[in-house]
This record gives C-alpha cells, structure tokens and sequence, in this order.
C-alpha cells in the first residue's frame, strides 16, 4: 500500500460529505482503503452487494472525490471481499505493467476466487440491491407487523413456509424494502440458493424479447432454474395476456419444485385489474400480506433509522416535527431527511427546528397546501354515495366508473402524485388507465351542469376540515 492512503481515503470520505452528502452512508467507514494501483484508488467493500451498489449508484462522486483530494486523474475501483487487489508495481521505477498478472499476487488462491464465476448454477443479473434495505433498518410498527413477521419468516426458510408470498400496499410504504431484505437476508444465509430478483417490467421486457428473438428456451431457463424468484410490482401484469400466460408456467414450474416466490404488488391479487383468475388464485395460495401507511410513532421511528443510516444527528423534536407535518408516503419522509442532510452539510449548520421548517420550507408547505388524497376521495365517495372498495374494485358499472374517474381527475389537478400513483390508489391501474379517465372527465366539462359538479366537489375538498 503506498504511503498516506489511509490520510487520502479519510480526505476522500469529508469530500463526499461536503460535496455529495445525499449519497453518504454510515458504512462508508467500513470502505478498507487498499491504495492506489493502475491509476485507481481501490477500495475493499463488505460483501459483493455492497460492491455492486456502489460501483452502480456512487462511481461517479467517488471519483470525483479521488480527483478533487488527490488533485490526479484517478478513478476508483471497488473490489468485493474475494475479489484481487492490483498491487502497485513491485520494481522501484514502476514500469512493470502489473494488471495483467493477478496470479503473481495470490497464486495460491486463485482457484477459489475464479470460482463463483463459474459454477454451474450463476446467480442472476438481479437488479442492484441497496443495502440500506436490511432488515435491521426495517422499522416494526402496526401498518406492516405481519408482512415483517412473515418475510423473516420465508426468508429465513425458503420454500418451506409461505409459497408465494405476496405483499401488497401503497405507494412508498415499503414493499420494495421488504423484498430486498429479504433478498440480503437468504444471501447472507444461503450464499448458495440462486435468487432472481427483478421487477415485473423488466420480467415482461425480457419475455417480449425472448419472443421476438425466439429465444424463449433461454428466457425459461433463466426464470426457472432458479431457487427464489422475487418479483417487484407484480401488478405491471395487469391486461398482459400473454405475459401473464408465461408467468403462469413459470409459476407452476417453481412452485412445483418448491422454490419460493415473493411477489410485491399495489393491490391485492383480486383487485388488480384484468388478471386471470388461475393467477389471482395461485397468488393466495401461500400468504397475503398488506401493508398500511405507519402511524405517528413509526414515522418517528423511520426518520430515526434514516438519520442513523446516514450518520445524521436528529433530535427528537425534530423527528417529531417532521413526523407531524407529513403523514402518507415514507418516500417523502425520506425525502425530508435527504433535504436536511443537504442543508446541514452545505450550510454547516446542525439539524434543529429551524432547519427543518426550512426543509420542508416548500415541499413540507405544498404538501400542507395540497388537499390530502384521503379528502377527495372522501368527498366524491360522499357525493356520489359509494365507497372506496368500489372505486378500486374492477366494477365498470358506470355508477362506479363515473366516480373513479373525478376522483382521478381531481388527484391530478390538486395533488402533485403522477399518474402511476394515482392508478395506485385504484387497485393498481396502470398510468394509461389513469390518462383516459382524465381525459373523458375533461371532455364532459364541456356540459356545464356537470361542470358544476365538479366545482361544488373542488369547493368542499378544500373547505373541508381533514385538510392541512
Ligand atoms: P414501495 O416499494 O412500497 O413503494 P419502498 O420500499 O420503496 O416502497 O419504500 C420507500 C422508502 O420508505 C424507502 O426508503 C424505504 O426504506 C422506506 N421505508 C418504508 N417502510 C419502512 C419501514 N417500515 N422502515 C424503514 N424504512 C421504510
Ligand atoms: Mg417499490
């Protein structure tokens, strides 16, 4: 190791704290400086996952932090706990080219290292996992206790508890969490169980691929040669036909072997629209779980992990002032620990009060500001005399779609959710869905009695009491 590397990597890590603090992490202490080899700075990550997330998510500030400390145009390498190291040129005029000769390193261990390239059964191009999503930084509260309970479970035995196991809720209530939990939870206990872990977009993407480039042989080895195959937001399936016909098969195939599925989804499996019913019943074979938006003490408890996460002091008043003011999606939450972050690294000021009515300063007085979903779908529920089950029913019957369709209209024009969070606040419907309902809304404004309608709905979703 060349001399002063650990002074530069700790120069590195305030750099990053000082010009890219939102991607900081507490674990970035555990980063083992290695030196600096073939024009790299090389670090030593925990695990291959860790490795991953930072070569995919930080390279780049990385980078730049090596750049702006060492003031040279070197790069940074992140190597996992088997991978080798480059050592910097034995000879002392350093000429020789040392890249190309790893074996001289670690001769001894080479054969063990080149193995989980590999084997006969390769773990799968997952999406990347992020490993703040670990199930210590999971917080417990009333809203998702069974989901938790039973993802340790199944992870904790696969295919042998709950097969699927399908979680469902809201936007942003921490479905994607839970799954890669999960995820990190069988690797770290089972590094050998091949885990797929994808989202239904990407599973629908590759089946239209491998049909088009007739390689559905390959598609089905990759997606049933498997021992866990987690898929995040099964309800992209909805009206899919064919992919849903695929999916079938893949189903049936694992369950058959007794490989678990986890499925992730914003509705329950009846409630997603337009899905076959051999579908929808084989999702409920194993357990349903649904997560409900936390209440006040787990949205305290939230912010602190955030902080933690981040290496962030947060006083308690302060997480209880930001827990107050914002109450649906945790994203959001996250979001405000994120703004924090940012004032208190670029201003060098400490998280207090002020601070955090600054940091909601905009967004935290927009998001007061705006009607809260919950009142509008109330007040046209009222108006219209049905209730929310209906509208996120598939019901067509138009004394259920005229209602879902304000409701919709409505979300867009005084709420700044997109159209896929709006679909799921109805059963999952996809953006497209969402769009036309718009649309047919706004045509009618043309009748001016319907015009009024919707006036007199706008005037009581802002008088009323459950706003602000
Ligand atoms: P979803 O997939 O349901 O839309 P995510 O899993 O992406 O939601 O969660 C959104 C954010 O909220 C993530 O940063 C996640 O870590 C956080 N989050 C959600 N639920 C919890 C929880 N119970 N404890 C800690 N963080 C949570
Ligand atoms: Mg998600």
């Amino acid at each position: 190791m060349l001399n002063g590397d650990s002074q530069t990597w700790d120069k590195m890590l305030a750099y990053l704290r000082a010009n890219h603090p939102v991607i900081c992490r507490k674990w970035f202490e555990e980063l083992k400086p290695l030196g600096i080899a073939g024009g790299a700075m090389q670090l030593r990550t925990q695990s291959d996952l860790h490795r991953d997330y930072l070569r995919k998510q930080c390279t780049d500030a990385f980078s730049d932090a090596a750049r702006g400390v060492t003031g040279q145009l070197i790069s940074v390498r992140f190597l996992g706990p088997n991978d080798i190291e480059t050592r910097p040129p034995v000879d002392a005029k350093g000429l020789k080219p040392v890249l190309a000769k790893p074996t001289e390193v670690r001769p001894s261990v080479e054969p063990v290292i080149i193995q989980p390239t590999e084997p006969k059964r390769t773990q799968r191009e997952s999406l990347t996992i992020n490993p703040d999503y670990c199930f210590d930084n999971f917080v417990v509260g009333p809203g998702n206790r069974l989901a938790h309970a039973a993802a340790d479970a199944v992870a904790s035995n696969p295919g042998r508890t709950y097969n699927p196991y399908f979680i469902h809720g809201g936007v942003g209530l921490g479905k994607t969490h839970l799954l890669q939990a999960m995820c990190l939870r069988i690797v770290e206990r089972n590094p050998a169980l091949v885990i797929y872990y994808t989202s239904c977009e990407d599973f629908v993407t590759q089946f239209i691929d491998s049909v088009q480039s007739g390689q559905m042989a390959d598609f089905r080895y990759r997606f049933r040669d498997v021992d866990v195959l987690v898929i995040d937001d099964i309800h992209f399936l909805a009206k899919r036909e064919r992919t849903q016909e695929e999916f079938f098969h893949t189903f049936n195939s694992l369950h058959q072997a007794n490989k678990q599925i986890i499925l992730s989804s914003d509705a329950a499996p009846e409630e997603i629209p337009d899905l076959e019913n051999r579908l929808v019943s084989r999702f409920k074979w194993g357990l349903v779980a649904k997560i409900d938006p936390p209440c006040y003490e787990t949205r305290v408890a939230i912010l602190k992990t955030k902080a933690r996460i981040r290496g962030l002091n947060l006083p308690d008043d302060v997480a209880e002032f930001v827990a107050s003011k914002i109450d649906s999606n945790i994203r959001e939450l996250e979001g405000v620990i994120g703004k924090l972050h940012i004032l208190a690294a670029v201003e060098h000021r400490s998280i207090d009060l002020d601070l955090a009515r600054e940091a909601l300063g905009d967004a935290g007085r927009e998001v007061v500001a705006q009607p809260r979903v919950q009142v509008i779908i109330d007040v046209v529920c009222d108006f219209y005399r049905v209730n929310i089950r209906d509208l996120q029913s598939k019901n067509r019957q138009r004394s259920i779609t005229q209602p879902r369709q304000i409701c919709m209209f409505l979300l867009r024009r005084l709420t700044k959710l997109s159209l896929t969070e709006i679909g799921g606040y109805f059963g999952g419907r996809d953006h497209t869905t969402v769009m036309h309902a718009i649309k047919t809304v706004e045509t009618s404004l043309t009748d001016s009695e319907f015009a009024a309608v919707i006036k007199t709905l706008e005037e009581r979703i802002r008088r009323s009491p459950g706003n602000g």
